[in-house]
Order: structure tokens, then C-alpha cells, then sequence
């Protein structure tokens, strides 16, 4: 079976492999393990070497990023979130569930922030010390860029959380030259390939020593992170956590080292895309992005008319291809993820699927 539901992601067997064995947190050998894994991270990440650290927490990506909100940005401050998809709109429920004042900047679900838009909503909104945004908008594709939007919230003078769940690892970040990132926040799975379980942000240490008294929650909160790892050294794990999942994020790194890191792997994803988007529109489907907008990591498509999403998803699994059963754009839609340990020839036989479960349902439309 194929899993590109994108996430959780297919991942490989040599990584699922690693989880087959009974640990400790608290071991002494668990320590050096924990901690090295955490300075690979931040490596990955492009954080500086005693300005940034990793803060891992046992949670999913929503969970990581109420705690970044909570730890960074005070208590009833304002926060101002770019709203062009499903996991900004998340960003702005768990913000406000956690008692900040949020201003949504409302984008089309269909393209990027630009900087002029952050720069006129920075302006309006002095109360706003900081930006959430999405990197990956995993609700319909399309990316916001931080190489652009950062310097713009840096000339204004304000801080950014930056929600990379379906990016890092795969779309540029290098935290050395965006001082306006207080925290970068993704998960072990969707494009490092590892499984779920550990989320992490790498952040400034500056600010969250300085973000310490903030959270108003001792699970979610980062800075407490900080102060156990000082404390009690980078190899302490606060509570029992699935550490079974950080041993296969081990071996998923080494492949991602393998593989050549970044770069390569942003081809693989970017070429994975491309498959299946020029695949699916020659079926006559309807891309719900136009090309330029097309991220790398999901490809959306429009429902055609007649299409009921369950039956569609429960042909495609006949067919050992699993996505989605539920669209996260603003129009109806399917999605299917470009990511996880899946390559070209994964893809093509996904268009056929596709082709097949369309037929089998009467939907098919190509000449
Ligand atoms: C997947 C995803 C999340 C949340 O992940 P969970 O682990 O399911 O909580 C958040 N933001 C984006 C952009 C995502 O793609």
C-alpha cells in the first residue's frame, strides 16, 4: 500500500525496523543518543550553534504549535496569522483557544502571502509582535515563502513562528539568516520520513529564555524545555514519550544524509508533483492550483462533478493507494501527497489508480 495521505507518509522499512526493540528514556545510553539526535536537527534546520536549540515535545504538530504560541507570544499580545488554508486556520483556533488576540490576513487558498500584504497588515496592526505562518499550506499545496515574507516582518520590527510541518526537510530553511524566527516547528514524520510521535521546534535560545512565565501551561511549554536541558543536560526527555519513534528518526536521517540531504530530496518531492499533476490533467481533472502556485509536497485537485470523496478514496485503496478521506481546501477537493519514501515509478502507477477507480465509478472523463 502506498500512503500518500500526506501524513502520516510512507516511510521505509529500515525505519519502521528501528522500532522494534524495548528502551528506556531514562537509560544512561538513551542520553548521548538523545542528545546528538537533537544537534542533528538543529543542523538540519541551519540554527547556530549556541543560538538555537532543539526542543522536542511528545505531541503532534498542532500540540508543538500552541506550545510555540504559548511560550513566544505573551499572554493577551496579538499575534497576526496569514489565513490561505486549513493549518493557518488551525493556527488561528489553538492561538485563540489559548487566550491570544489573533488578526487574520485572509489570502486566497490558491497563492502565497506576499510581503507587500504583511507589510500593510504589519502597519495597521501595532498590537501584532508576531507572525505565524504556514511554510507548506498542506490544505491545498501552495507555499509561503519565509525568504520573502521574513525580511518583511523583520523591517517591521516583529518576531515569527514558523509552522514547517510539511516542509522541513524538503523546502530551503536556513535559520542562520532569519533572526525574526523565534521557532521553527515540524514533526518526525511527513518529509523527514520518520514516524509520528515527536514534534520539535528549533528555536532561538535568546528568546525563550526571555519567553519563560509566558506559556500559562507546564506539557506545552518550550521554554520549560530549554530550562530541563540546561538543567538536566540535552539528553533528558521530559515524561514518558514514544522513544521507540526517535530511534527510527534516527535512521530516517541517515537516510536523508544518504539521499544527499535537502536538495535531492525537494527533486524527489518536486518530481513526485509533477507526476502526478501533469498525470491527473491529462485525465481531465481539474488542478486546484494553477502551475506556478503547485507546491511540491500535496497536489490538489478539484472533485469532478458526481465524485463522492469515500467512494473515490475506498476504490483508490483497492488499487493499494491511500489518500486522504477528508479535503482541506476551501473548495471541495482530493489530495494526494508527494512525499514520504515514495519515488517516480510510486507515482505513475498512482495515476493509473486513479485512472482505474475513475472508470470503476463511471467518472471518468478523458477524450
Ligand atoms: C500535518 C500538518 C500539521 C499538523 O500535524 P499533526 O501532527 O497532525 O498535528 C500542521 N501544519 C501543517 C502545515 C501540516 O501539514
Amino acid at each position: 500500500m502506498l500512503l500518500l495521505t500526506p501524513g502520516p507518509v510512507q516511510t521505509h522499512p529500515s525505519v519502521r525496523a528501528a522500532m522494534a526493540e524495548d528502551i528506556a528514556p531514562w537509560d544512561a545510553a538513551f542520553r548521548p543518543f538523545y542528545a546528538r539526535l537533537r544537534e542533528r536537527i538543529r543542523v538540519i534546520a541551519g540554527g547556530v550553534e549556541g543560538e538555537h536549540i532543539t526542543l522536542p515535545l511528545q505531541v503532534a504538530g498542532h500540540m508543538i504549535m500552541e506550545a510555540a504560541v504559548r511560550t513566544y507570544v505573551p499572554a493577551d499580545s496579538a499575534l497576526l496569522i496569514p489565513v490561505n488554508g486549513q493549518y493557518a486556520s488551525r493556527a488561528v483556533r489553538l492561538a485563540r483557544e489559548s487566550g491570544r488576540v489573533v488578526v487574520e490576513l485572509p489570502v486566497p487558498d490558491s497563492r502565497g502571502v506576499t510581503p507587500a500584504e504583511i507589510e500593510a497588515a504589519l502597519a495597521a496592526h501595532p498590537e501584532c509582535g508576531h507572525v505565524v505562518m504556514v511554510y507548506s499550506e498542506t490544505g491545498s499545496g501552495i507555499v509561503n515563502d519565509p525568504a520573502a515574507i521574513g525580511p518583511a516582518v523583520r523591517a517591521a520590527g516583529r518576531r515569527m513562528i514558523l509552522d514547517a510541518v510539511s516542509a522541513f526537510g524538503a523546502l530551503p530553511l536556513d535559520l542562520s539568516a532569519h533572526p525574526e524566527i523565534d521557532a521553527v516547528i515540524f514533526t518526525s514524520n511527513k518529509c523527514l520520513e520518520g514516524l509520528p510521535g515527536f514534534a520539535f521546534a528549533v528555536a532561538r535560545i535568546d528568546r525563550t529564555e526571555a519567553s519563560a512565565g509566558n506559556a500559562g501551561s507546564w506539557s506545552l511549554d518550550l521554554a520549560d524545555v530549554l530550562a530541563i536541558s540546561r538543567s538536566h543536560g540535552m539528553g533528558t526527555l521530559r515524561f514518558t514519550g514514544p522513544v521507540q519513534t526517535l530511534r527510527a528518526l534516527d535512521v530516517a536521517l541517515d537516510r536523508f544524509d544518504a539521499e544527499g540531504g535537502r536538495v535531492p530530496r525537494l527533486a524527489r518531492y518536486r518530481a513526485n508533483a509533477d507526476i502526478l499533476y501533469r498525470g491527473l490533467k491529462a485525465l481531465e481533472l481539474k488542478p486546484y492550483l494553477e502551475d506556478a502556485e503547485q507546491g511540491p509536497i500535496v497536489v490538489t485537485f478539484h472533485q469532478p462533478a458526481g465524485l463522492v470523496l469515500a467512494d473515490f478514496v475506498e476504490a483508490l485503496k483497492r488499487r493499494g493507494v491511500t489518500i486522504s478521506s477528508y479535503f482541506t481546501s476551501y473548495e471541495p477537493s482530493f489530495r494526494i501527497g508527494a512525499i514520504g519514501d515514495v519515488f517516480e515509478a510510486d507515482m505513475h502507477k498512482v495515476v493509473q489508480a486513479v485512472k482505474a477507480a475513475l472508470d470503476e465509478l463511471g467518472l471518468h472523463q478523458a477524450a
